[in-house]
């Protein structure tokens, strides 16, 4: 997490570069010998991730639909360490395949992160002006992809007894929020999901378990806020995002952080937690539920 001098963010450790440097120092290996799948891993919160997991051993498969910045990420993680592959997470079929080349490349399958998210129209409207064609849309990526990530992953890992699937919820999931209704929509029915299959897969040695993030500077809220606050430069975008809306003094949540909650659930360290939603937000969801 970056300080904050008197309301300003420290520059810096924000860049791939820098957090792959600085990962390379560490000799922590907690998922050696684990292999993941990263559904959104191009970028943000799912990219910080696939990079968090390679430090500590993991061999991981981008799969986004960004192929450009994916091909980027695997290529500077370094071909034995990670690939990029095509998936839009709304087509199942996409998201088997997938699994499957994970499979294919390294035997097994320890970890599905579906990640994949979009945020729907940013702006919220009066509920007679709701676009229903956007629920869906939004759905059909933040809900049914996750679903259908839960459901291949199971096909490989039961069998195995063993796995770790984590899927992005979000605050906005947890509490009723200003932001696109079918958005949070959508991440309620994460929730609903990590729950019903945790249950299901618990015989089976399958842990299911969900991290919810409070507001992350990524592509998705910067374009998100950025609707909101419409003139205003990136930079102040991002001051509103890390500074202003943030429940946190003096530290900022970054995609590092995301990407650390994910490395716990992955890990073996949380090899009794299941049906969990990991909270990641500096006590926003409390702070407005308690009101
Ligand atoms: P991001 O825009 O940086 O990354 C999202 C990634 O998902 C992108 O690379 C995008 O190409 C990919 N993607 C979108 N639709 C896809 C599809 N159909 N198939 C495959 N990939 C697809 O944003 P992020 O903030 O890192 O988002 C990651 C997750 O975190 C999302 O589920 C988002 O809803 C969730 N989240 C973000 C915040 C935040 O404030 N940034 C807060 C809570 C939850």
């Amino acid at each position: 997490v970056r300080e904050k001098k008197n309301g300003v963010i420290a520059p810096g450790s924000l860049g791939f570069v820098n957090a792959f440097s600085s990962a390379s120092a560490s000799q922590s290996q907690r998922l050696a010998g684990k292999v993941a799948v990263i559904t959104g891993g191009a970028s943000g919160i799912g990219k910080a991730t696939a990079v968090e997991f390679v430090r500590n051993g993991a061999k991981v498969i981008i799969a986004d639909v960004q192929d450009d910045l994916g091909h980027a990420v695997a290529t500077e993680l370094g071909p034995g360490a990670a690939c990029y592959t095509r998936c839009d997470v709304s087509d199942e079929a996409q998201v088997a395949a997938a699994v499957d080349l994970a499979v294919a490349r390294h035997g097994q399958l320890d970890v599905m992160f579906n990640n994949a998210g979009i945020g729907g129209n940013p702006v919220r409207p009066p509920l007679g002006a709701v676009d229903i064609a956007d629920f869906d849309r939004v759905m059909a990526t933040n809900a049914r992809g996750v679903l259908a990530g839960l459901k291949h992953a199971a096909r490989v890992m039961v069998p195995r007894r063993r796995g770790s699937i984590i899927c992005t919820a979000s605050t906005a999931g947890v509490v009723g929020t200003v932001v696109n209704p079918s958005y949070s929509a959508s991440k309620a029915a994460v929730l609903g999901l990590v729950r019903a299959m945790a249950a299901e897969m618990a015989r089976s040695g399958v842990r299911v378990n969900a991290i919810s993030p409070g507001a992350v500077a990524t592509p998705l809220a910067m374009e998100t806020f950025g609707s909101w606050f419409p003139g205003k430069s990136a930079e102040e975008i991002r001051r509103i995002i890390e500074v202003d809306v943030s429940s946190m003094d003096g530290t900022v949540l970054e995609p590092e952080d995301i990407a650390r909650a994910a490395l716990y659930l992955a890990s073996d360290e949380a090899k009794y937690v299941s049906g969990h939603n990991l909270i990641v937000d500096g006590g926003y969801a409390v702070s407005r539920t308690a009101k």
